[in-house]
């Protein structure tokens, strides 16, 4: 499914294209794509909210596949072996970024369907050293929502200064889309106490079923100031409703990838040493921890599944705010049967 020319998702913007399958080069996996999870930066690319960085381009950055060709000097992966793919597609590992441990902030890093072609296929081509190794604890379906919401998720966790030492902190997840459900566990393993703002009644209530002490509108002020929050929905609004509920010399952790603004904020709602920060992509490090995680404590994930070939449905229903968790393209239809 491929994206000529951005427009709304209404008006279908990808288009089925065949094509030869693709040979993998140097470095690089061939995998046959399984499952791939549809994200709400793959709207925004297909959209233009996030200008395209070439087209013709093939989305999707949450590909499960099994490797089925290895391109010379490969080493580490065989024939069969089962793959998740992620946002980072690649990165020099030679700037200062890079050699400090925040290759998320690489100044050359590529991006899948962005930059690479995506998921959104039969086939997909990928850098070896990026692609990671799923643990059989997860079949393909369970496994896609985890590699962008729930790595995501994990990395605007620690960047809100929540970690396995956080018991019993107060964290705010506003907006409760597929990352936040991801995050919420996280943060429940950890003994985190979970506030959630979100508009839709029905993701309060799963808010409070996945263990949430709270659950609530947007600018409720939530009954407890809170040491740190993440915001998800993709307003600037919510980040002044999350700084407003925050106490003293707590963190708001933005995860977006586009926000129209952030709104002009009163001074003392940053005072007394609030910050507000953004979270630009991540690293494997944080992919490797948060899968590790994740099936060491049983992550659940809620996914509605499309055909590929219903790509452009899948889209249009994350538009309209319709899908509960992670939409997921079924690509070998095998997966689905389980
Ligand atoms: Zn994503
Ligand atoms: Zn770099």
């Amino acid at each position: 499914m491929v994206l000529q020319r951005p427009g709304p998702a209404a008006t279908s913007p990808l288009v089925v294209a065949e094509r030869d399958v693709p040979t993998p080069g140097a470095g690089e996996l061939r995998l046959r794509v399984t499952a791939c999870g549809v994200c709400r930066t793959d709207l925004q690319i297909c959209e233009g909210d996030l200008a395209a960085r070439r087209l013709p381009i093939v989305p999707g950055h949450q590909v499960v596949g099994v490797v089925d060709a290895l391109g010379p000097g490969v080493a580490g992966w065989a024939f069969g072996d089962r793959a998740g793919v992620t946002w980072l597609a690649g990165t020099d590992g030679t700037c200062r970024f890079c050699v400090t441990g925040r290759e998320n902030l690489c100044e050359a890093a590529t991006f899948t369907g962005w930059d690479r072609d995506g998921g959104y296929a039969e086939a997909a081509i990928v850098r070896a050293a990026y692609a990671l190794p799923l643990a059989a604890a997860f079949p393909d379906l369970a496994a896609a929502p985890l590699l962008c919401g729930g790595v995501i998720g994990y990395r605007a966790l620690r960047v809100a200064g929540i970690g396995p030492t956080s018991a019993g902190a107060r964290l705010g997840l506003y907006g409760f889309g597929a990352s936040a459900r991801l995050a919420l566990q996280v943060a429940r393993a950890w003994g985190v106490d979970a506030y959630v703002a979100t508009r839709a009644a029905s993701e309060r209530a799963r808010a409070l079923e996945l263990g949430a002490a709270w659950a609530g509108g947007i600018d409720e002020r939530p009954p407890s100031a809170l040491d740190a929050a993440v915001t998800f929905a993709p307003v600037g609004s919510v980040v002044a409703s999350a700084l407003r509920a925050l106490d003293r010399g707590g963190v708001v952790a933005i995860n977006a990838i586009h926000l129209d603004r952030v709104p002009e904020l009163p001074y003392e709602d940053l005072w007394w040493e609030r910050s507000i920060r953004s979270v630009a992509n991540v690293t494997r490090e944080d992919a490797r921890e948060f899968l590790a995680l994740a099936a060491r404590i049983g992550i659940t994930t809620d996914v509605e599944t499309h055909p590929l070939d219903a790509a452009n449905t899948a889209l249009a229903r994350l538009a309209a705010g319709r899908v509960a968790g992670t939409a997921v393209l079924v690509v070998d239809p095998a997966v689905a049967r389980g």
